[in-house]
């Protein structure tokens, strides 16, 4: 696969949804991948970037930056209430506020910064232990708050458990986002993202496919 494989799909799933061309923001998961391989994504005109962890954004996208125009950072991986302001100051997306704590941190700082990176909730739609996000029963009560917080809240984000039916997730995460009145949809993967835009992914993460493997380097 390679990035022009990857929006071809795209273009091909939007079609074949009755959606507009474009109404799918990709974006390449860079986490792990030696910088050659990101090099040569950003070498072929594409930009918006997704990293999971903001330690290593940090030592990866500055330098990015200086070299290529209008890069869009997304984080797509757990946050902690203490890396909230690095987060703020890197990122232009955050896709993983999950918890009353973390909503009051980026609120007091967006207060500060006098700006707010835009925000996805993560809701956990498997209910699943080991996963972040807040529970789809309480995540109604926690669009409100995070709203009458000032957050900039454009809409959720999931990720399905491996061993179920994607689909199931994507519809359950698009019911809640329209009965909240959300537009923004992240979801979708290397392995499912077509099915995510069949149901109104707006945001599909898409990583291996891309880069190929996260290989220890
Ligand atoms: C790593 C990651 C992806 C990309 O996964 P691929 O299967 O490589 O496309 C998407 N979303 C999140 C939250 C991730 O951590």
């Amino acid at each position: 696969m390679s990035l022009q494989d990857i929006t071809s799909r795209i273009t091909k799933a939007e079609e074949n949804a009755g959606r507009r061309a474009g109404s799918v923001t990709l974006i390449a998961v860079s986490k792990v991948q030696p910088d050659a391989r990101v090099q040569d994504v950003l070498e072929q005109g594409h930009r918006c970037f997704g990293e999971n962890r903001v330690q290593e954004a940090e030592g990866k996208w500055p330098a990015f930056k200086q070299r290529f125009d209008n890069v869009h950072l997304h984080l797509i991986g757990p946050l902690q209430s203490n890396k909230a302001r690095p987060a703020m100051e890197l990122f232009d997306v955050i896709h993983t506020l999950d918890r009353p704590k973390l909503a009051a941190t980026f609120a007091r700082l967006a207060h500060e910064v006098g700006r707010c990176p835009d925000m996805f909730i993560q809701v956990n739609t498997g209910e699943e232990d080991q996963k972040a996000g807040v529970l789809p029963a309480d995540a109604d009560a926690f669009i409100k708050e995070c709203q009458a917080l000032d957050l900039p809240v454009r809409g959720l984000m999931c990720i399905p458990p491996v061993d179920e039916e994607a689909s199931l997730h994507f519809a359950l995460l698009g019911k809640i986002a329209a009965r909240n009145g959300l537009e923004g949809l992240s979801m979708g993967m290397s392995s499912d993202f077509e099915k995510a835009i069949a149901l109104g992914a707006t945001h599909v993460r898409v990583g291996s496919a891309i880069f190929g493997d996260r290989v220890a380097s």
